[in-house]
């Protein structure tokens, strides 16, 4: 856990959060300024800054993030008609909380390239 860190807080539940999918290792929740109809972030709880920080360390926990981001997508009713992930990395990549995280949205069109 990282003082200071939101994401470990919402992992340690100090700040609550509506988990959309829970497990030892991973949480998702909603996003809490939603940038379409369905908007979640799915985290490790364990602390990890952004994509640059994984280390092979971190294969499985990783491998098992993406095993998961389909799961909550189906749940969330946004696997067939498609739905997009986003993992912003640091200034450029529009990273605003350093604490590794997946975007999943979905329930509207995507357009590309982003903004
Ligand atoms: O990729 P980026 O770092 O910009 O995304 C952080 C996301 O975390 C934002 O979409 C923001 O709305 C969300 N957030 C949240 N709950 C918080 C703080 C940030 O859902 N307490």
């Amino acid at each position: 856990m990282q003082q200071d860190c939101i994401f470990c807080k919402i992992a340690k539940k100090e700040v609550p959060v509506q988990p959309v999918y829970e497990d030892e290792q991973i949480i998702a929740f909603p996003d809490i300024n939603p940038a379409a109809p369905v908007h979640v972030l799915v985290i490790p709880k364990k602390h990890i800054a952004n994509l640059l920080e994984i280390t092979p360390e971190d294969r499985a926990l990783a491998g098992h993030i993406m095993t998961v981001i389909p799961q909550v997508a189906a749940r969330l009713g946004v696997a067939e008609d498609g739905f997009r992930v986003v993992i912003n990395t640091k200034d450029n990549g529009g990273q605003t909380v350093h604490h590794l995280h997946c975007h999943i949205l979905g329930g509207r069109f995507m357009t590309w390239p982003p903004g």
